[in-house]
Formats: C-alpha cells, sequence, structure tokens
C-alpha cells in the first residue's frame, strides 16, 4: 500500500543539499559562530521580505515573543499584569511567552470561517487593564483587518503578530501603514523558523520584526545577556541570540519562499477542487490569495468523528495531524486561567484534522489523497 506521509523532513531539505551544506562549510570555515554575516543577512532578508524596517535573528518563535513583550515592559510600554489578548486555539507558545513576560493571557473566541480572532471577539474581552493583542496569522492566514487595526488604535493597544506560521502571507487591506506583509502589520512580529514551518532551519531559530527602532534595539539587547554593549548590561537579559550556522541555511532556503508557498497554494486549491465529502467542511479559500501561505491546510470533521476519521485514513495509508486539539485554556498548565466563554475555538479544536501539505506530497498525492477521503464512510 502505497504511503502519504504528513511530512517528511528530510525529504523538505533535499532539494537543497548542496546549497546547504555549502553554506554550513561557509561558517565553519568563518571561525566565527556567533554572530556574522550570515545573520546579518537573514535580518536584511526578513526587512526585504517583510518591509519592516528592522529585525533581530533569535533562537526561536516562544523567544521572539518573550522579547517583544520583555522589551516593551523595559521600555515602559507594558507592566507586570497587564492583558494580553491572544486567541483561544492558538499553538501553547503564544500564551506562554504572555505568562513568562509577567503578563496575563487573556482569551478571545475566534471566527468560525477564519478560525483566527476578529475585531468583534477581542472587543468582547476588552477591558481598561488590556493593553495589547497578539493577533496570530493560524496555519498561514492572515488574521489582520482594518477593524481590528482601528480597535488596535481607539484602545491604544500595541498589535503584535505571531507570524510563526505566516511567512510571506500579504494581507488585502491596503493603506493602513504602507505595509502590507505579515510581520509588518502592527507594532512588532515574532517569526519561528522551527523545521516544520514554511521556511524551517535545521534546528532551532526565529526572528522579531519591527519598525520601531527603539524596540529592535531593545529586543536585541535583551537577546545578548541585556548588553547593549559589550559588558554593559542594562537589562537582566537573556542569551537568545540566532544561531549562525541556522542563519546560514536559512539564507538559503528564503530565496526559496515564494515558490514553496505558490506551491503549497496550489495543492490547497486542489485539495478544495476535489474533496467532496459531505460530512466535512472545507476550510474557506480568502479572497486576496495570497493572504494564505497554507502553512496547514485543515479541515473540519462533525459530529464528534474526527478520531475515527483520522483512524479510517490512516489505514488507507494518509497520515494526519491535528494543530491543535486543546485550546489553551483546556491545557493542565492554565487550569487557574479565568477566562471567558470560548464555544467557537473549543469545538473547532475537536473538529480539525491537518492533511499533508508540504514538498513532500505532490499534486497526483492531493488527487488520490482526495479521492481516498471522498470514499470515506463516516
Ligand atoms: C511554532 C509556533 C510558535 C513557536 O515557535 P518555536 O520556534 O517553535 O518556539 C509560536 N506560535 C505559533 C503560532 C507557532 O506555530
Amino acid at each position: 500500500m502505497k504511503k502519504y506521509d504528513f511530512l517528511d523532513l528530510g525529504l523538505v531539505n533535499k532539494d537543497y543539499m548542496d546549497a546547504l551544506s555549502h553554506a554550513a562549510e561557509r561558517v565553519i570555515r568563518s571561525g566565527r559562530y556567533i554572530g556574522g554575516t550570515e545573520v546579518d543577512k537573514l535580518e536584511k532578508a526578513m526587512c526585504r521580505l517583510t518591509g519592516a524596517r528592522y529585525a533581530v535573528g533569535v533562537s526561536n518563535g516562544l523567544d521572539a515573543l518573550r522579547l517583544i513583550l520583555r522589551g516593551y515592559i523595559e521600555m515602559g510600554r507594558l507592566a507586570q499584569g497587564d492583558g494580553i489578548i491572544l486567541p483561544a486555539n492558538t499553538y501553547i507558545a503564544t500564551a506562554l511567552a504572555v505568562s513568562d513576560a509577567g503578563l496575563r493571557p487573556v482569551l478571545a473566541d475566534v471566527s468560525e470561517e477564519t478560525m483566527n480572532l476578529t475585531a468583534d471577539s477581542v472587543a468582547a474581552v476588552l477591558d481598561d487593564e488590556v493593553k495589547g493583542v497578539i493577533t496570530v496569522h493560524l496555519y498561514g492566514r492572515i488574521a489582520y483587518d482594518k477593524a481590528l487595526a482601528d480597535l488596535a488604535k481607539e484602545w491604544g493597544l500595541l498589535l503584535i503578530e505571531d507570524s510563526a506560521q505566516a511567512i510571506g502571507a500579504i494581507s488585502s487591506v491596503a493603506g493602513l501603514s504602507g505595509e502590507t506583509h505579515a510581520g509588518a502589520l502592527g507594532d512588532a512580529a515574532a517569526f519561528s523558523f522551527y523545521p516544520t514551518k514554511n521556511v524551517g532551519a535545521l534546528g532551532d531559530a526565529g526572528c522579531v520584526t519591527t519598525s520601531d527602532e527603539e524596540l529592535a534595539n531593545v529586543v536585541r539587547a535583551l537577546a545578548n545577556y541585556g548588553a547593549p554593549s559589550r559588558y554593559h548590561n542594562l537589562y537582566k537579559g537573556f542569551n537568545c541570540r540566532l544561531d549562525p550556522i541556522q542563519a546560514a541555511m536559512l539564507v538559503v532556503k528564503l530565496a526559496y519562499l515564494e515558490k514553496e508557498n505558490g506551491l503549497r497554494r496550489e495543492k490547497a486549491h486542489l485539495y478544495n477542487n476535489l474533496i467532496n465529502n459531505s460530512r466535512l467542511i472545507k476550510p474557506t479559500i480568502p479572497a486576496s490569495d495570497e493572504e494564505h501561505i497554507w502553512h496547514q491546510y485543515v479541515l473540519r470533521v462533525a459530529d464528534g468523528k474526527r478520531d475515527e476519521f483520522r483512524r479510517l485514513l490512516a489505514e488507507k495509508g494518509v497520515g494526519t495531524d491535528v494543530h491543535y486539539a486543546k485550546p489553551v485554556h483546556l491545557q493542565p498548565c492554565y487550569t487557574d486561567l479565568t477566562h471567558a466563554e470560548l464555544p467557537m475555538a473549543e469545538r473547532l479544536c475537536s473538529e480539525i484534522v491537518s492533511l499533508p501539505i508540504s514538498c513532500g506530497t505532490s499534486t497526483d498525492d492531493i488527487s488520490e489523497i482526495s479521492e481516498i477521503i471522498n470514499n470515506v464512510r463516516l
């Protein structure tokens, strides 16, 4: 029986093997193993890609979020105990960053259609203690529109993008700040280059982007023991620097981002055209194609049949995954968190299933998987 892996990371890097090897060798021979030209190149590439004026390479996506929040605390823009709104169905890292900074996660529900938070769902949990919103572009779909931008402005909220899943996504909202890419829509953004992301390192890596020079400087210092210059420790910082070998891997792979995102888009559209099983709800395609980079292609299986659906697909050799099975407030580490009713986030978490969509899955595979799915009897 043919196997359709959910994701084979070896295949993801196979096409770039020679370039990756040469880039790694360049770093090894350079004798420079912290910072240096590869990190600079990656940061410049992230500025070009996002349109943000500054980029700071860091250790991973969680640290990127932590550094942004700690940066705003050092700048006096946030204070311990302030509320930060985030969607309840995000990856746990979004919430962990808020808690780690001594801030209070305020969970918002999400739209059934986009699975992202909206101005309305943010407004529903907003109060005077809330000082910021982390909007998560879940699965690679932009979670930003004029209503959300206006709300943030009206309430004086910091708008932070969790762009971990959305590198290269472009908002169709024009004329707000002049910049339209994920990473330049809000006040600051966090990226992750975890190996499974659309641009993955060969280990952990991340990046902060912002057009705020002060924040960029504070984040850079915080990531380097809180020292803006050598042995001058202005803040009680961390060691969250980007490894230059990973930076070199990312410089190679970033050059192919548009191509890779285009292939994912093609596959997502193909799934949407071919799947016609009435027990399933397909993801909607945004009016502007570029708003979505399809980090995940996520179906919904209603009536409590999700796990059975996954089992039936596994029997036919199709690997699937769930991103994510539990919303933040149902994780054991957050049982003490007070929160509003979050019915849509809870429902989505019980219904969602992610299908194979990476470069290891060909368009022929997509056709075959779609046929298998259409023949599943639930
Ligand atoms: C992957 C991810 C993170 C964390 O990134 P790491 O590099 O794994 O620390 C944060 N938020 C979201 C939405 C993610 O998908």
